[in-house]
């Protein structure tokens, strides 16, 4: 059976030319950077390549990258970092009821220890507006994390804007931008933001390879203590072929992604059109506009999205719930309850999410398959449109 893959969101395959790049630092290349000798020297080189290629891509110096174990990590040193270093400073942090849960989590976490956090709530398209991250500023708040754009709904959030507010407010800006990369265009300058998190699999580099951008002069506490790797920041000998791929996939990402995200936006809204079509009682979640190119997020009334996601596995079509985290669990994605949706539409939603591989043919395939699973599931239940 010929698989569709659309959960690119969750992850996508590492290229050939990401891959030829890392093979070496396994078998030939394998010195610790840190080494004095030849072969330790070599390895310092690609790592310190890979720095600048990331430096490129976000408009930062090659000194304000630093490389982590993924986005999860990214997120936690971020956050863990600014609170722990300016508590004397404040004790208040804001983030928004959307973020992923390497940031939702952490933040809580930090309640335990005397922080408190404010989790905005977003509008029906998921959106944050720059002004309920200026009202909710406060003489004791010390960071503001508000993710570039969402990975279950794709809504594209003002990060220009709400880093403008936290600059004239002497605030820290901490955006999770995981999503975003490959897909919008990043400038840390122009994003007004001090802290960046990026995580390699998901633009076609490997898995356990993340960045943190850290903005010059961001004084910052390390969550992993050791040697003095990453400017003392985050110890531990370097993942060398980890981030040499993860430089070569952000170098590719950045030089083709108008090329690729025209394409990919022409599919997603074909797959839009053609199910919102075929399917009555079908909605789509996130912001129509504002949302990331490869990202398709529906409700179907009546459903189960467990069951629809295994009917479409059978099929051979890969799909996620509203997001990989949090599905094997039946607890409704806090994405979808946060923007209001009601519980019938929330229990019946699922996240297609296309990439570079993707064909016309797949999206038709699956514009056909996914509203006759609907309909069949449908009338398992004895539903019945508007009861
Ligand atoms: C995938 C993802 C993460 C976590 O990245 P990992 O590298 O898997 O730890 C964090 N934030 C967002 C928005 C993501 O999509």
């Amino acid at each position: 059976m010929r698989r569709i893959y659309l959960d690119y969101a969750a992850s996508a395959p590492v290229l050939p030319e990401v891959l030829n790049a890392m093979l070496p630092f396994f078998v030939e290349t394998y010195g610790n950077p840190s080494g004095v000798h030849a072969t330790g020297r070599e390895a310092r080189k690609a790592v310190e390549q890979a720095r600048r290629q990331f430096a490129e891509a976000v408009g930062a110096e090659a000194r304000e990258i630093l490389f982590t174990s993924g986005g999860s990590e990214s997120d936690n040193m971020a956050i863990r970092g600014v609170a722990c270093t300016l508590k004397e400073k404040g004790n208040h942090l804001i983030t928004s009821l959307t973020e992923h849960p390497a940031v939702l989590n952490t933040c809580r976490a930090l309640e335990k220890h005397g922080f408190r956090i404010t989790y905005l709530s977003p509008d029906t398209s998921g959106l944050i507006s720059p002004d309920q991250v200026r009202e909710a500023i406060g003489p004791d708040t010390v960071l503001v994390s508000i993710m570039t754009a969402n990975n279950e709904i794709g809504t594209v959030s003002p990060v220009t804007e709400i880093g403008a507010v936290c600059r004239e407010k002497g605030v820290l800006f901490h955006t999770d931008a995981v999503q975003a990369a490959g897909a919008l265009p990043l400038d840390v300058h122009a994003m007004n933001v001090d802290l960046l998190s990026l995580s390699a699999h998901k633009f076609h580099g490997p898995k356990g390879t993340g960045v943190l951008y850290v903005r010059q002069g961001t004084r910052l506490e390390p969550l992993i203590t050791g040697g003095s790797q990453e400017r003392s920041l985050r110890a531990g000998t370097e993942n060398v072929p980890g981030i040499v791929g993860a430089g070569k996939a952000i170098e590719i990402a950045t030089a083709c992604r108008e090329e690729n995200n025209k394409r990919i936006r022409e599919l997603r809204d074909l797959l839009i059109r053609l199910v919102l079509e075929r399917v009555p009682e079908a909605q789509l979640n996130g912001h129509p506009e504002k949302r990331l190119p490869n990202n398709c997020n529906f409700s179907f009334a009546g459903i189960e999205s467990e069951a629809l996601l295994l009917r479409l596995d059978l099929a051979g079509i890969a799909a996620s719930g509203g997001s990989a985290c949090t599905s094997g669990s039946m607890e409704p994605s806090h994405v979808l309850q946060a923007i209001g949706l009601e519980e019938e539409m929330s229990r019946g939603s699922i996240r297609l999410t296309i990439g570079r591989e993707t064909t016309l043919e797949e999206i038709k395939t699956t514009a056909q398959i996914l509203p006759e699973i609907v309909k069949d599931l449908r009338e398992m239940r004895g539903w019945k449109k508007n009861g």
